[in-house]
């Protein structure tokens, strides 16, 4: 079967590439299989050796890989470069840190010896998304080639170059055969692919949809998986935040990235007393981000990633500006274009609107004005999601107080929301759970085994 991806910008078919077959398919698992004992026999100083090349590769490649990203699915080149230096640093950050995370942990017993050891599992799939098309990949790649585990890729339809690209900078790097590739299937053939008792275990970063698809077939396996999904972040503005501050971290969070983002805020839960300077300058902020090219570096809003998905957010901006919100700013798709939509702000919004309730996954916000602090918090939990969220205040007491109380896997004060592979990264409720990033995220997919000597 024969794949067309469209760029985001233009329109056009860019590229048209093979699905893999059932003995293509069979060929790469077996050669994973044939590959997990050699390099889980590899010391952690050779893997290390390895992810370091890994990440000079990543930077030697950069302008492919980024051209790659602008032309797949859109992204700013200034932030598809920023993006690669990020996985280039999480490679040398575990190639740092993993002889630290995965050594013994001796515990004190009456035996003679006892202890933890971490043992890695065998093949993981990794199914990805289009958002960070290379960022997503490389944060689970990182930890698990240095845990000692192989891995097999099947990234979103719409990058298929990105995937190759990823691919190319691991031979490049020094990864041998049978550690990592590719499978350029569609979603029956990776539930298939998951079926498969070479699979030990799942990584899943996308929609609360395939979430729900991926963990069903690995609790049918018994295998063990960790779920990445959407969110709906809560931004919540007390009214002592530095407003000039808050207001820029606003619009950067809410609009880099076309709003593509998990942790991007979503929900702005302002005060009454700050609610409407807040939404004054939010407003004529985020309409100086100017739509246009990706590749050109005055763009300072992308495309969306699909026509389809810029459809999608705008059926629901209208439908909660039909349930009462207040359209402030955008609202309608870019004209002329395949896949813009505008920086839109929607303010009073409330219950039952898709604002509300539902993720944004585009460049459109959702205000909700609170009476305090006890309502802000009381909203910003009114969600099925719980990825991160935060709060904006000059009294850090009090803000931390609320992030404390945040239900989430995130809670940043006075900061964006971000991922960092110092910090664990993961969410609650219908985002998901299991972790990556940090030492939790190598541990994710080993044996954690006890070792009792009398
Ligand atoms: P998506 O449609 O769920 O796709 C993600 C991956 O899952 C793709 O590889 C997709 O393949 C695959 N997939 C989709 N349905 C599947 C199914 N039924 N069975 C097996 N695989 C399936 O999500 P997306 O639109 O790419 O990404 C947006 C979502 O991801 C948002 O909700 C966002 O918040 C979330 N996200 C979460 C995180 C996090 O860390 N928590 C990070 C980034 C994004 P195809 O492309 O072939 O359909």
């Amino acid at each position: 079967m024969t794949a067309e991806i469209v760029n985001p910008a233009t329109g056009l078919v860019t590229y048209r590439h093979e699905l893999l077959d059932s003995a293509q398919i069979e060929q790469r698992l077996a050669a994973a299989a044939a590959g997990f004992p050699l390099w889980s026999a590899r010391s952690l100083q050779e893997r290390g050796a390895i992810l370091r090349a890994i990440a000079a590769q990543l930077r030697h490649r950069r302008t492919d890989i980024q051209l790659a990203m602008t032309s797949e699915m859109g992204k700013l080149k200034v932030e598809a470069l920023a993006e690669i230096e990020k996985c280039a640093q999480a490679c040398e950050f575990y190639a740092d840190h993993a002889a630290d995370y995965l050594k013994p942990q001796l515990i004190d017993t009456e035996a003679q010896r006892s202890y933890v050891r971490y043992e890695p599992i065998g093949c993981v799939f990794a199914v990805m998304p289009w958002n960070f098309p290379i960022w997503q990949v490389f944060r689970f790649l990182a930890p698990a080639f240095m845990a000692g585990n192989v891995a097999l890729l099947k990234h979103a339809s719409n990058v298929p170059q990105c995937a190759d690209l990823i691919l190319a900078v691991c031979r490049d790097g020094g990864l041998p055969e049978g550690v990592f590739d590719v499978l350029h299937i569609d979603n029956d053939q990776a539930a298939e692919v998951l079926r498969d008792r070479r699979i030990k275990a799942v990584t899943l970063t996308g929609s609360e949809r395939a979430g729900r698809s991926i963990a069903a077939n690995a609790g049918d396996q018994l295998k063990k998986c960790v779920m990445e999904l959407g969110g709906s972040d809560a931004f919540v503005v007390l009214e002592d935040a530095d407003l000039g501050k808050t207001v820029a971290a606003a619009v950067k969070s809410r609009f880099d990235n076309s709003g593509q983002t998990c942790i991007a805020a979503k929900r702005f839960i302002v005060v009454d007393a700050i609610a409407d300077a807040f939404v004054e300058q939010f407003v004529a902020a985020a309409a100086e981000r100017v739509y246009g090219d990706p590749q050109d570096e005055q763009t300072t809003l992308a495309p969306m990633a699909r026509a389809d998905l810029r459809d999608e957010l705008h059926k629901q901006v209208q439908a909660s500006v039909a349930k009462g919100a207040t359209l402030l700013l955008g609202g309608e798709p870019v004209a002329g274009t395949h896949a813009g939509y505008p920086a839109t702000i929607l303010d009073n919004v409330g219950p039952g609107m898709p604002a509300y309730e539902e993720e944004l996954f585009g460049p459109a916000a959702a205000i909700v004005r609170v009476r305090d602090d006890a309502e802000a918090l009381r909203v910003a939990n009114d969600t099925s999601f719980g990825l991160g969220g935060s709060v904006w205040s000059g009294d850090v007491v009090r803000a931390e107080a609320i992030a404390k109380r945040l239900e989430c896997g995130a809670a940043f004060v006075n900061a964006i929301v971000k991922s960092d592979p110092r910090l664990p990264f993961g969410g609650t409720k219908r985002s998901g759970f299991g972790r990556e990033l940090a030492d939790h995220g190598i541990h994710e997919f080993m044996n954690i085994k006890s070792v009792y000597v009398a």
